[in-house]
């Protein structure tokens, strides 16, 4: 998808349009934009890209500084009760086989991230019914009681009461993607689901005090540029501490298999915009970058990116976590050492971020 008519008609070496080197100085300054703002924004090519990244990279560094977060991901279960037509783990996907770790084996595996140097561990699944909730929240509890780290979730939809008992056994952060802030799109590729409800659990995880991550899939068909101004103003509206954004990559045993996948600039455009209106929010450097583009990471990480999540998902589960084709270790198998992570940032002039990654208090400079 590219977000710029024929009819703006410069080519890609041209300087900056006007209206465009003001709306990006806006943003640079001020942090809000018009929704036409940012589809404006969002049609960036050659000059304007650069300038565009060049902006988001400045503001995550004025705001963030050099540091990277690291959150090691251990995916511990593929069962799924939805049918996203997008998700390889949907339910009618047969093709694929199925697993849920035990909790021994997620506490064996988070262990092994911490003493690897992890200071924060996500734990994500689809939406497993069969994963006992107290079995659930012993392992939360657990974790927190004994490694010293922060504890994110990823488990999708699940009831008011649910996310508080995780709440209680100490879980910090929420990750639930709104996905497309297109209501019609979402109830479409999301059956029996709807944007409010999604968005009503968002609330209720703030109301329970986590820290709150959603976020969206770009290139996904029926998308358009105006959708994806109105997912980045739906992050801001939420106030949302973290947003995965990444490319849609099509799955082959997916209904929507055939689909062209989303293009890597359009979602680094969406990442950077992002950036510039929420100058404290984490923003990861998605693993479907990665899979896209060899260099997918590096370029978001210039792009306004400060996270990273590698996969410690252990063998022989990690291959069969098939949200979408490619995701097994993006980066080999150091994908989960956290001594070559730290070699690779410093090679780009980053730094692995010190504690737990928790937000900066919003409004409060860096350092104060
Ligand atoms: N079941 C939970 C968490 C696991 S799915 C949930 O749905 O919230 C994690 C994320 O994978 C989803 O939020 C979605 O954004 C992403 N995803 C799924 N299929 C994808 C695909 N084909 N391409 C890109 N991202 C995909
Ligand atoms: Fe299940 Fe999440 Fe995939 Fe949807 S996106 S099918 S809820 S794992």
């Amino acid at each position: 998808m590219r977000c710029r008519s024929a009819s703006a008609g410069r080519s890609e070496s041209d300087m900056l349009r006007p209206e465009f080197a003001a709306a990006l100085a806006k943003a640079g300054e001020a942090h809000t934009l018009a929704r036409e703002e940012i589809v404006l924004l969002l049609g960036a090519e050659g000059e304007e890209a650069a300038a565009l990244f060049r902006a988001a990279d400045q503001v995550r560094a004025a705001h963030l500084g050099p540091e990277v977060h690291l959150r090691a991901i251990i995916e511990f279960s593929n069962h799924c009760a939805r049918n996203c037509l997008y998700c390889g783990l949907r339910r009618d996907n047969r093709r694929i086989r199925r697993y849920r770790m035990t909790p021994q084996e997620i506490l064996a595996a988070a262990h092994r991230a911490r003493q690897g140097g992890y200071r924060s561990i996500v734990l994500q699944s689809g939406e497993d019914p069969g994963f006992a909730l107290d079995d659930l929240a012993r392992v939360v509890k657990r974790i927190k009681e004994t490694l010293d780290v922060a504890v994110t979730l990823s488990l999708g939809d699940r009831s008011r009461d649910d996310y508080r008992r995780l709440r209680d056994a100490g879980a910090d952060r929420y990750l639930l993607k709104h996905e497309t802030a297109d209501p019609a799109l979402f109830a479409r590729l999301r059956p029996g689901t709807t944007l409010e409800s999604r968005l009503e659990r968002l609330r209720w995880l703030q109301e329970l005090g986590y820290q709150v991550g959603a976020g969206s899939i770009v290139g996904l068909p029926g998308q358009t540029c105006e959708t994806l101004a109105a997912d980045i103003l739906l992050l801001q509206s939420i106030g949302v501490e973290m947003a995965g954004i990444g490319p849609f990559i099509p799955h082959p045993d997916t209904p929507l298999g055939s689909s062209p996948p989303g293009s890597t600039d359009t979602t680094l455009k969406v990442l950077a915009v992002t950036r510039l209106l929420l100058p404290h929010t984490h923003l990861p450097a998605t693993t479907a970058l990665a899979v896209l583009d060899p260099d997918g990471r590096r370029r978001a990480l210039a792009a306004g990116a400060n996270v990273v999540m590698p996969d410690v998902t252990p063998a022989p589960y990690r291959q069969h976590y098939a949200i979408y084709p490619g995701r097994s270790r993006p980066q080999g198998e150091g994908e989960a050492s956290f001594a070559r992570w730290e070699r690779e940032l410093r090679a780009i002039g980053r730094q692995v971020g010190t504690g737990y990654g928790h937000i900066l208090r919003r409004g409060s400079p860096r350092g104060s």
